[in-house]
């Protein structure tokens, strides 16, 4: 089987100097999907690149398109498994939310990805040729999508060399030279991870899935969270702001009657004092199944005040794509991960 190109960067990258240059730039900056349309490359250069590897990381894809502009692509990797990506073009942002994996390991309990289970560990090249593959459908430049969140299905930190490079690739000038501040990643809360990531060269921003100030509730929501206490949780953000200087993002997912008390509000900006955060509050975007409801507007609202009062930085984040089941959380294929293939 030919090997996908992508993998291969930043480190066993087959060609060097300006070969590599003028290779990245088709890839990049023009999108092209295949070594034939290289033209200012020798034929026989072509030839064996072609011989060897390939562009494409997908082999069939669906689109979904969502009332509010969202697009949800369902894409079917080299061996038929199937996971999605979600581009969304506000105005100048163009947004891309990105897959780390088929399905995800653990299993949070309001989140229709988690309900899938495991599949498998995307690679570098599956990661980011999600951004080659959606600017190329939308008929843009790659280096056009400005904005890219982990935040569609898996858990980056547990995918982590991948996540890494992929990364790399991102805010690499050679390839998609995007802004460290414009892209952002996503962890269930992985103490050990995020002390890893704090000393990585790869300047991204992070954002931490919180959703509960209190152990019982936590727990009750997201498995991992059994060995990942809080206090470790806002130990190791604590370590990360003081190594990166970076402000760090809290995810908050407004579940009706489950977090959304304000003790709840309380004891979340006491746990934030200590740092630089942010708290993005998202309503729990439903799915079929899941049991959960989202938080009352002026539940939302009133948890809202109250942590605005206490003088924590806060924003709701209304996700885009509901309808088209393209939203947080929301991203889950409609058949059972062991019929997954094609
Ligand atoms: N695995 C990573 C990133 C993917 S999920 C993580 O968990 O952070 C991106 C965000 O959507 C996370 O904050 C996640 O908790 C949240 N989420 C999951 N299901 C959701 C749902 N149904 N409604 C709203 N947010 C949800
Ligand atoms: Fe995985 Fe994130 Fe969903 Fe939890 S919320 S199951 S970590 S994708």
């Amino acid at each position: 089987m030919k090997k996908l190109l992508l993998d291969e960067l930043p480190q066993n990258y087959p060609l060097e100097g300006y070969r590599r240059k003028q290779v990245l730039e088709w890839v990049f900056k023009r999108g092209v999907l295949s070594f034939e349309e290289m033209s200012n490359l020798p034929k026989e250069m072509r030839a064996q690149l072609e011989a060897e590897y390939t562009l494409e990381p997908f082999i069939k894809s669906e689109s979904f398109h969502s009332r509010d502009d969202s697009t949800k692509y369902l894409l079917t990797l080299h061996g038929g498994m199937q996971m999605e990506a979600v581009y969304m073009p506000y105005l100048d942002r163009k947004t891309i939310c990105i897959s780390t994996m088929v399905g995800c390991p653990a299993g949070c309990k309001f989140c229709a990805t988690g309900s899938m289970g495991f599949g498998r560990n995307l690679s570098v090249g599956e990661i980011v040729g999600q951004i080659l593959f959606v600017a190329r459908a939308e008929k843009i430049a790659p280096q056009e999508i400005r904005n890219l969140v982990f935040m569609g299905m898996g858990e980056p930190l547990l995918n982590y060399e991948n996540s890494m490079n992929a990364s790399r690739i991102m805010l690499s000038e050679e390839a998609l030279n995007m802004s460290s501040r414009r892209v952002t990643l996503s962890t269930v809360g992985l103490a050990r991870g995020i002390r890893r990531m704090a000393l990585e060269d790869v300047n991204v921003k992070l954002a931490i899935s919180l959703h509960a100030p209190d152990e019982d509730t936590r727990r009750a929501l997201i498995p991992t969270a059994a060995a990942n206490n809080i206090d470790d949780i806002m130990d190791a953000a604590l370590e990360y702001q003081a190594v990166t200087g970076r402000r760090i993002t809290f995810e908050y997912s407004m579940l009706s009657g489950v977090n959304d008390n304000l003790w709840q509000a309380d004891l979340l900006a006491d746990r934030l004092e200590r740092l630089i955060s942010h708290v993005n509050l998202i309503p729990m975007n439903p799915w079929e199944g899941s049991g959960f409801q989202e938080s009352t507007e002026s539940v939302l609202q009133a948890f809202y005040d109250h942590l605005e009062g206490r003088g924590i930085p806060v924003s709701v984040r209304r996700s885009r794509g509901r309808d088209a089941g393209a939203a947080c959380g929301q991203l889950a294929l409609k058949r059972p991960l062991e019929n997954a293939l094609v």
